[in-house]
């Protein structure tokens, strides 16, 4: 007997044997040598919040929701031990509490740590990193069934943040935390030619930088995320102002406006040229979390590569391009992030400063066309793809983008030469 298995995104759908919820690393040891004398692949999920089939599995699934427990810090490091499949949202709170905060965080927390490491889940920041960077030590329970520590001395450190979910099960990681941090948060419509002309100034002034653009329309939200100087208090978005922008514009309304694009996609221009103009400027002060995190229950598929910054201008004019020549009309808007050069292996910040450029479609909507006429741009500036997030290549050209891919690879045959944690995912894009 086998059971459904679905992602968020409904992107991915599997049938793995059973799905287990182990509640301690001993458990998952068991889990782990149990599937192999059976002869099966093991997997791990966290919140399925990967559009990829990296999580997928038709052989034993094991959700770690069970293991969700903050197992200590020392306050003189800010260094954090927690269980792996603590999710962000119950860890931020939990953080907080002790006075602190990871250093930057995407724009959602459903996600598990682990399943959030393991892809090279970011938020945006010029010098800042994804949240693997903030990574100082993890603990695998390898296809043997053995647990091994791989601390920042351990050779492996390279190739244990983001794994991919490859090299085994990752119980419990140890993180590298800041004091916790109010950030003024400025958003506002801007054109996009002046988003363009001022990204230098945009990028490097801020923070936390990002701007979305809609499709089909010069128009543009931008963000401005900065620290407080201390002593500030918090002066968070009214209750009102929430339901308004974060519920009804940001996500009932947007729910009605994708709807209506996909049954007459030639309103989709004018959709997007309203929806760029309906969210006002807003400023707001409030714990890092809470400005980082917004929620977004407009179901959807998103593609996303990192890139050299330098290529961002030429890579939105081509995409201007693709709009412009009438293919299809897509109505969200076009997420474009920043972050700096990183030394974790198979991060898309490996050694490299990046912008990120996000392409989503509506989920009742076929995003291929689309998705490959974007992956032809990014590719062509030497783009990576987030590894959680759609995309369709293969080792032979992620090899070539990635200084450390063997090294990754030779460390991955040692751990599981005989493929317990594989999928057909992985060895598309392993090799
Ligand atoms: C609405 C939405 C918003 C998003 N926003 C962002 C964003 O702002 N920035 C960004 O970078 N990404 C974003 N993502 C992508 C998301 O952060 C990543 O795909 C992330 O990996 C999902 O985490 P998860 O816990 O759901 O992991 P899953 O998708 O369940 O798994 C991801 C990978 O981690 C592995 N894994 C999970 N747990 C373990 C474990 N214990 N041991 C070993 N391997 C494990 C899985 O096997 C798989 O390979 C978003 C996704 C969605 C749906």
């Amino acid at each position: 007997m086998s059971v459904l298995w679905q992602n968020w995104a409904r992107s991915v759908r599997a049938h793995p044997r059973r799905v287990l919820h182990p509640a301690s690393t001993q458990e998952v040891v068991a889990a782990v040598r149990a599937a192999r004398a059976e002869g099966l692949p093991v997997k791990a999920y966290g919140a399925g919040h990967s559009f990829t089939p990296i999580a997928a599995t038709e052989g034993v699934l094991l959700r770690l929701d069970r293991m969700d427990a903050v197992l200590g810090h020392d306050a003189a490091t800010s260094r954090v031990r927690v269980q792996a499949g603590i999710s962000l949202h119950a860890l931020n709170p939990r953080l907080l509490a002790l006075g602190l905060a990871l250093p930057n965080l995407g724009d959602v927390d459903p996600q598990s740590v682990a399943g959030a490491v393991s892809t090279g889940t970011h938020g945006t920041g010029h010098r800042l990193h994804g949240i693997s960077a903030a990574v100082v030590g993890v603990q695998l329970v390898t296809a043997d069934g053995d647990v091994i520590e791989i601390d920042e001395q351990h050779p492996w450190f390279g190739a244990s943040r983001v794994t991919l979910g490859a090299l085994g099960i990752v119980t419990e990681v140890t993180l590298q935390c800041v004091p916790t941090f109010l950030l003024h948060a400025r958003e506002e419509p801007m054109a996009l030619p002046e988003v363009l002309d001022r990204l230098p100034e945009l990028v490097e002034e801020n923070d936390h930088f990002e701007f979305y653009w809609f499709p089909h329309t010069e128009k543009a939200l931008v963000k401005r995320n900065n620290r407080v100087p201390e002593g500030s208090e918090r002066a968070p978005v009214g209750r009102v102002r929430h339901l308004v922008d974060d519920e009804l514009l940001s996500n009932g309304l947007f729910e009605v406006a994708n709807r209506v694009g996909r049954r007459v996609p030639s309103l989709v221009p004018r959709i997007n040229h309203v929806s760029g103009s309906a969210l006002s400027a807003r400023e707001y002060v409030d714990h890092s979390h809470e400005v980082f995190v917004s929620p977004r229950r407009v179901r959807f598929r998103e593609s996303e590569f990192a890139m050299p910054r330098a290529a961002l201008p030429e890579v939105i004019a081509s995409l201007q391009g693709w709009f412009g020549a009438g293919h299809e009309t897509v109505s969200f808007p076009i997420e474009v992030r920043f972050t700096a050069a990183d030394d974790v292996w198979m991060s898309t910040g490996h050694e490299r400063d990046n912008c990120y450029v996000a392409v989503h479609q509506y989920h009742r909507v076929d995003p291929a066309a689309y998705f490959a006429a974007a992956q032809d741009v990014f590719t062509a500036h030497e783009g990576r793809p987030h590894w959680g997030k759609m995309h369709t290549l293969g080792a032979d050209y992620l090899s070539g983008r990635y200084a450390r891919f063997d090294d990754f690879v030779a460390i991955r045959d040692e751990l599981d030469p005989h493929r317990v944690f594989s999928n057909p995912y992985l060895e598309r894009v392993l090799g």
